[in-house]
């Protein structure tokens, strides 16, 4: 044990040993939601993913400083504000608050920063001028756009065929397809019924890259050690992002580049018309455990592809259910029967194991197989009477310590009852149930399922919940005794 750690690092394309540039210190940015939506669980995967590569870091020891942002002004937030008629902050502020809800419910680690794009429009200015002073930005028609001829690193990361570039091309949208490289938007210029900010570089808003570069740089500073996202960010989100950052500060934008691959439904794209678009309140509403949710979302290598069935979600359950039991029957030794076996060097491979597994680019699959031949191996001893409840204690210790990175508390309580949750506390649990019913009908009803969101009522009533729509949101009460 104590070996090195090692990524795979998308730039190079390569497994790399893992050196942060200050010793014993990670800086680690993880392009965060766009909050146009509520997050859906191909979000959460990557969000799972990185906590468990934050979770694994802290584990070894390192100290971690963690920026996420939020997008709460591009495009599609834009756009969704303006089909819905209310302003940007009030559109946004749902699907903010979902997603904290969601992260919380999911045992995801809290970031040290979640910088709004919004409240960072100075920061995007100042990096907007820098480029137009060093000559890799130009003006047009009141918008500020990249000039990738300017920057002939371009496209290192994604490895794109530069043949394709079409130079003086120009693009507004925030998202484009390889096929298109050319220049991007850095700002863009005021129009109607659009938000916009009055700034030095004129009245407009900015583009989705420019935010993800000058917010690292205010809260990690201009160099930082690992960049995370899924797959689909690399074109052209990150890649842009190097090229503002680079070319302005003259750094090294990210020393590691992590990203996950998608989760698709099904062996097909979660996409809303073909309904298996889900949120974790939609799954959570079917009777699943968040635990359970977190337990399928990591235990796939996050560079593989994770199909998401009901399934998979089931044996997910079991698996974290085989776990449980372990503990369960942990706690009912009551001590040697005679002769009792050493736990200690079990739980030394065990530890082994899952640290050397993670250790290799996060190899989770490793990782847990250390964990479940530790089960295998001392089920027979406790079956036997040969496990003192000293011994008993140490492997319970050893699950518990494991968990500072699974988090995925696997209690014992879940196997006596076949249901855990809100750690048995029954009001505690009904609430969940509650609130996950009333975002998965407010869901509905954003997508104009009325039937779904009448559905989703009469499920809560049959619970003994009667809603009540106000103008600050949905509230809940339970029904009163019935009528005699
Ligand atoms: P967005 O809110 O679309 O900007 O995405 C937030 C994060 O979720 C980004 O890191 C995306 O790469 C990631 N993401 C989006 N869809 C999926 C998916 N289906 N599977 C895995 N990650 C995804
Ligand atoms: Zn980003």
């Amino acid at each position: 044990m104590g070996g090195m750690t090692r990524f795979h690092n998308t730039m190079g394309g390569k497994v790399e040993d893992f050196v942060p540039i200050e010793p014993g210190r990670v800086k680690l940015y993880t392009c965060g939601p766009t909050v146009y939506d509520y997050p859906h669980i191909g979000n959460w995967r990557a969000y799972v993913f990185e906590d468990l590569l934050k979770r694994f870091l802290l584990f070894r020891g390192f100290k971690v400083a963690h920026v996420m942002n939020i997008t709460d002004v591009d495009d599609k937030t834009i756009r969704g504000a303006q089909a819905k008629g209310v302003g940007l902050d009030e559109y946004t502020k749902p699907f903010i608050e979902a997603f904290g809800r969601d992260r919380d419910t999911l045992a995801v680690l809290p970031a040290d920063h979640y910088p709004r794009a919004t409240a960072h429009i100075p920061e995007m200015v100042a990096l907007v001028r820098m480029l137009l002073e060093k000559g890799f930005a130009y003006k047009k028609e009141g918008s500020v756009y990249f000039a990738i001829d300017k920057y002939p690193a371009y496209g290192r990361l994604s490895k794109i065929n530069l043949e394709d570039r079409r130079p003086g091309a120009r693009g507004d949208a925030d998202e484009y397809e390889k096929e298109s490289v050319h220049d991007f938007a850095l700002w863009k210029a005021a129009k109607p019924r659009e938000p916009f900010w009055e700034t030095e570089i004129g009245p407009g808003r900015p583009g989705w890259h420019v935010e993800c570069s000058a917010m690292s740089a205010k809260y990690l500073g201009t160099t930082f050690d690992i960049h995370c996202g899924g797959v689909d960010n690399i074109f052209p989100h990150h890649e842009n992002e190097i090229a503002q950052s680079e070319a302005a500060n003259g750094v090294q934008l990210a020393h590691y580049w992590l990203h996950c691959h998608h989760l698709v439904v099904d062996g097909e794209k979660m996409s809303k018309s073909k309904g298996n678009f889900y949120t974790l309140a939609d799954i959570l509403a079917k009777g699943y455990e968040p635990s359970e949710v977190r337990y399928l979302l990591l235990s796939t290598h996050y560079r593989r592809m994770l199909n998401f069935t009901f399934e998979a979600l089931d044996q997910a359950r079991t698996a974290r259910q085989r776990m449980g039991n372990f503990l369960g029957e942990l706690k009912d030794v009551a001590g040697p029967a005679g002769q009792t076996a050493s736990v200690e060097p079990l739980i030394q491979a065990a530890r082994a194991g899952f640290v050397a597994g993670l250790e290799d680019d996060l190899n989770i699959a490793e990782a847990l197989a250390a964990v479940f031949t530790l089960i295998k191996n001392a089920n027979p001893l406790l079956v036997r009477g040969e496990i003192s409840k000293d011994g008993a204690a140490k492997l319970a210790a050893f699950f518990k310590e494991i968990d500072a990175v699974l988090a995925i508390k696997p209690s014992p309580a879940i196997a006596a009852s076949g249901k855990i949750g809100a750690a048995g506390d029954p009001e505690k649990r009904l609430e969940a149930e509650v609130q996950a019913r009333i975002e998965a009908r407010q869901k509905a009803r954003v997508e104009k399922d009325f039937a779904r969101a009448d559905a989703i009522r009469r499920e809560l009533l049959d619970m003994g919940i009667v809603l009540e729509d106000t103008k600050d949101g949905v509230r809940w009460k339970k029904a009163g005794p019935p009528k005699p």
